[in-house]
């Protein structure tokens, strides 16, 4: 006797195997069996019609931690086909956080924080963290990563120095304890401050305290466009240093003169694999990347937090640095300005200056008076927007992105916030359609790659990197994380234009054996759990 059966669909085990025809039989949250089933006995069947039955999608990367517990069914994803999130990427996680400095941390990351979704950030460890996310319910399964730039903001806020060797210990317990409380390992994004105060040396000693665990390392590395090749081979570095796995997040190219450069890379890549070094990477599939419109200052502007960035702004001094510094074409620090123009930087949210969204920066200039010297007018721009606000940039290159995907050592992921359209906004198209986008492009359109060839890269592939051994493949004793849907008619609606669209034809999804959507429509809202390394992953 089953709790439910799902019959006659097409199931993909996740592993790349070719489908087979066939029925699924769930209990107790797990899959019991997957065969045919005859008349076997099941309190409910659900005819799948022929439809494809895949694992759930696992995102290796986004932002969830941010806003799930004002959005606890995490709309965006789940309706997508997620049913596991590993959240607290990019360095930023939402714990640990300390009480010196928890105001700094929250102004920081409030600008990717919708006000409706706020919460009180009255936690301080990483357990405490989860256990508040637990309480108050997951619409799918989440899994976190510790931050270095929050476990060092928590240590020294936004103070640019070398740590100290009491910063370094009190920064590698702050880590071991998030581990032991569940973490499954260590982000960085060393773009953001303070990731990006951080020297290599600073990083390896934190990084160092993965190797006990075997946990994962995943980077936001320093560059993504000039140095880019030099940032993959010191994240390898660190793999080989401190023998862990690591994972280069959102691995792209940006700036046209840096197209070409991710055949080099993935070929670095291939022949650390060989030496023994466990590195892979994620991709999205857009074109366009997105974040935090404070990213587009240097470093030295953001010393010490947003609040004194605003006030440098303000000062004539400090401002002609700033200037000087993004008009540099040699600059040392990742500027977007430079690498992809005003013209490539379209404003996604913004709550100062609503009618700045939807806008370039390039046509917010040419309305400004000071318009003369364009880089004067995007820094009092920025001011109107209190450097509060989000951007998309376009700066990739189509074809290379599509190389990017379908290279057998890539996941794919969202790189997104939680949303929901009540939020508004105007929020990446990632947020709503990473999943069948990919699936679309790659698969079932280019068939650049086999159906099955694809969703191992959303499902076993993430699932491995992260030690999950009982999710991402359909077989008796997994969890029952499922996605049903129709290739003929699965693909993404979101655009820039139009962000706040689900995708089409995804007929249903389960959590833990739990329907958590169906044709499109939410069901049961907090099917999820929360996942802690080492602790069976239930
Ligand atoms: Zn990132």
């Amino acid at each position: 006797m089953y709790d439910l059966t799902i019959r006659n669909a097409w199931i993909y085990d996740g592993t790349g195997n070719p489908p087979i025809r066939g029925d699924v039989g769930i209990r107790e949250g797990k899959i019991d069996a997957v065969r045919h089933l005859g008349k076997e006995e099941s309190s409910k069947s659900i005819d799948a019609g022929g439809l494809a039955l895949s694992p759930g999608f696992i995102d290796l990367h986004n932002h969830l931690d941010m806003a799930v517990l004002g959005l606890p069914f995490m709309d965006s994803h789940t309706m997508q086909g997620v049913t596991t999130s590993l959240t607290g990427n990019c360095g930023l996680s939402m714990a640990p956080l300390s009480d010196a400095t928890r105001d700094l941390a929250r102004k920081y990351l409030s600008p990717f924080i919708p006000a409706a979704v706020m919460s009180d950030w009255r936690w301080n460890s990483f357990g405490d963290f989860m256990k508040r996310v637990e309480n108050n319910g997951v619409g799918h399964n989440i899994a976190g990563l510790a931050g270095q730039g929050s476990i060092r903001i928590a240590v020294k806020g936004f103070d640019p120095s070398p740590s100290t060797g009491e910063e370094m210990r009190t920064m590698k317990t702050l880590l071991r304890n998030s581990l032991d409380e569940g973490a499954f390992g260590l982000s960085s994004g060393l773009i953001y401050p303070p990731g990006s105060f951080t020297s290599d040396r600073e990083l390896e000693e934190l990084a160092s305290v993965l190797t006990e665990y075997g946990a994962l390392y995943s980077t936001h590395m320093r560059s993504e466009g000039s140095m880019l090749t030099e940032s993959v081979e010191a994240t390898i570095e660190v793999g080989r240093k401190c023998r862990i796995p690591v994972e280069i997040s959102h691995h792209k190219v940006t700036g046209r003169c840096n197209w070409g450069k991710l055949h080099r890379t993935l070929r670095i890549m291939e022949l650390a694999r060989e030496e023994g070094i466990d590195v892979c990477c994620d991709v999205y599939p857009y074109t366009a990347g997105s974040t935090t419109i404070s990213a587009l200052l240097p470093p030295f502007a953001l010393e010490g937090g947003v609040e004194l960035a605003k006030k440098r702004l303000t000062d004539p001094e400090a401002r002609e640095r700033i200037k000087l510094s993004i008009q540099n074409p040699r600059s040392d620090w990742e500027n977007f300005i430079n690498d992809m123009g005003f013209e490539n930087i379209l404003i996604c949210s913004s709550p100062e200056k609503p009618e700045y969204q939807g806008r370039t920066l390039k046509e917010l200039i040419d309305g400004h008076p000071g318009k003369d010297d364009p880089y004067e007018a995007f820094i009092d721009i920025l001011l109107d927007m209190q450097c509060d606000a989000t951007m998309a940039m376009f700066g990739m290159d189509e074809e290379e992105v599509e190389y990017g995907l379908a290279h057998p050592l890539s996941s794919v992921i969202t790189d997104a916030w939680a949303m929901s359209p009540a939020l508004g906004g105007r929020p990446h198209p990632r947020t709503y359609g990473t999943f069948p986008a990919f699936l679309r492009r790659i698969a079932l359109d280019s068939r650049r790659l086999s159906l099955e060839n694809a969703l191992r890269k959303i499902t076993s592939l993430p699932a491995s990197r992260i030690g999950l051994s009982d999710r991402g493949v359909i077989k008796k004793g997994c969890w029952a994380d499922l996605v049903l849907f129709d290739p003929k008619t699965l693909r993404d609606k979101a655009t820039y234009a139009d962000p706040h669209r689900y995708p089409e034809g995804i007929e249903m999804v389960l959590v833990n054996g739990r329907v958590v959507v169906e044709r499109g429509e939410a069901r049961e809202t907090k099917a999820g759990h929360v996942l802690r390394r080492g602790q069976g992953n239930g």
